[in-house]
């Protein structure tokens, strides 16, 4: 009887920074010759349809948040109704794929999940299916969350108090100072969406603690994180990064050049790829702050100014706000709004560089004209920085982006972290001059981003991909024969 291909589920939080790496694990069990079957909820899906962004080859279904027309924050609640109502829809939906595919003949073999989506453990388990976390954070981050739900609550809630506060986690071969904790973690963090996701990284654990040695797959490299990716003993974390499209890394499928699955537009006039051909070689300042920060009005200003003080060229993702109309009343949407006013010198700056509401961030980044990123230290971007050799002005915003930039600048030595001002907490043009200054001349940070590069390419050949042995869950299974892909 021929063997049974095993089947992976990939579900995944309807946001671009976890759809970009489930996507491109998605292709890479594909050529590994495993059957993948990926899913998104049905609003982000549509998005992705929308900007004509579905990739070949891989199998779409959409489950249901609850909210499959879209969420909008301050109509349909705060983001502990939106994670409470995905929990019980998202669930119920997935219940049914699940269900199906195995009355279809097709049964799942495996269902892997990303962040915020503790509860897809627990379905998988009620069907016996085995499952696994996609970390789509780095190893470091993951360790922080662990410790800070064992035992090192308290010690980390005081680490607003003293100012020359630090923290040496078990096994960390850093310190970490209060700017550098993910900022979920602060006591001072009190935006109401931010508080609904805490309880959700600690219910993650908390369900990876009832696995003996739960397998977490984490989008990262053995040389990047090698003593993060042991500091506890009781998981087994996986590097099985850098997720990004072939074409960057081992080149086995050269037309693999973009991610896919974007939820956001590209721009219709204008070519960016064209406009960086005609640049010098490490010339032109890349500025994204990703796919969900939004900058206040005097901070795009402060940053337009140190941009035309530079007086190099640039590329400037400003993402276009899709809802505006229905979101009218949220005071977001209200910092939106301002942003999407005309900056003061916009005619200047347009003289100087390209502003697009999205691009393809991977190509862009392996151009040859880019010299630096300029960059809220997302850690797909980061990730992609990485491997593309380009040091970076780490700008961090929220999340783990603090202490992907805390990495940045003082583990791996690949970019300057902007100071924000004391006064206003704003980070002045001045400063993001100096930044930027830093990171164009230095050889030292050059040096260090391209020894990065040489390493995130070397461990994506060094040790190809397979998910039979790397994942573990098939080891007593006769139905798995996956070739390295
Ligand atoms: N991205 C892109 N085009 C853009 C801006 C961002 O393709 O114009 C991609 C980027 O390559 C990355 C993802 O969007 O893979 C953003 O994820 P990240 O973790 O960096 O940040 P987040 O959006 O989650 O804050």
């Amino acid at each position: 009887m021929a063997e049974q291909k095993p089947h992976f589920l990939l579900v995944t939080y309807p946001v671009q920074g976890h759809i970009n790496p489930a996507l491109q694990f998605a292709k890479r069990l594909l050529r590994a010759g495993a059957r993948v079957t990926f899913s998104t909820t049905v609003s982000a899906y549509r998005k992705m349809e929308k900007g004509n962004s579905i990739p070949k080859g891989v199998t779409f279904t959409t489950f249901s948040d609850g909210y499959d027309d879209g969420y909008r924050r301050n109509v349909d609640g705060d983001g502990q109704t939106y994670l409470s109502v995905f929990r019980q829809r998202g669930s119920e939906s997935l219940r049914e794929l699940l269900k199906k595919s195995a009355a279809e003949g097709n049964p799942v073999t495996c269902l892997v999940y990303t962040l915020l989506l503790p509860w897809a453990a627990e379905v998988a388990r009620g069907l016996n299916v085995p499952s696994a976390l996609l970390w789509i954070q780095p190893a470091t981050v993951f360790d922080v969350y662990y410790y800070y739900f064992n035992e090192y609550n308290d010690v980390i809630s005081e680490c607003e108090k003293d100012p020359s506060w630090c923290l040496k986690l078990p096994n960390l071969p850093f310190e970490l100072k209060a700017r550098d904790l993910p900022s979920f973690l602060l006591p001072s963090n009190s935006y109401s969406y931010t508080c609904a996701l805490l309880p959700s990284f600690k219910e993650q654990m908390e369900e990876l603690e009832k696995e003996e040695k739960a397998t977490i797959l984490v989008n990262t490299f053995e040389a990047l994180e090698a003593d993060m990716l042991r500091s506890i003993e009781k998981f087994q974390l996986i590097p099985i990064g850098p997720l990004l499209p072939s074409a960057f890394l081992d080149g086995k499928d050269p037309l693999d050049k973009s991610f896919g699955g974007d939820l956001f537009q590209r721009s219709k006039d204008g070519d960016y790829m064209e406009w960086l051909n005609s640049q010098e070689k490490s010339s032109v300042i890349y500025v994204s702050f990703g796919s969900l920060s939004v900058l206040s009005k005097p901070q795009m200003e402060e940053l337009a100014r140190a941009l035309i003080q530079t007086r190099r060229p640039f590329l400037w993702v400003i993402r276009e706000k899709e809802t505006k109309e229905k979101e009218k009343q949220d005071q977001e949407t209200k910092q939106a709004e301002e942003e999407e006013e005309e900056l003061s010198c916009m005619g200047e700056l347009k003289q100087q560089g390209l502003i697009v509401p999205w691009c393809s961030q991977v190509e862009v980044l392996s151009h040859p004209s880019i010299g630096c990123f300029v960059t809220h230290c997302g850690w797909n971007s980061t990730l992609e920085s990485l491997t593309s050799g380009v040091p970076m002005v780490a700008f961090p915003q929220w999340t783990d982006q603090t202490t992907n930039a805390k990495l940045v600048q003082d583990v791996w030595k690949t970019g300057v972290r902007v100071k924000p001002s004391e006064e206003d907490g704003l980070v002045k043009s001045e400063e993001l001059g100096r930044c930027l200054e830093v990171v164009m001349e230095s050889d030292e940070t050059k040096e260090n981003a391209k020894r990065w590069r040489d390493l995130a390419i070397q461990a994506s050949f060094s040790k190809p991909f397979n998910p039979k042995n790397e994942y573990g869950q098939f080891k007593n299974r006769r139905s798995t024969k996956l070739k390295g892909a």
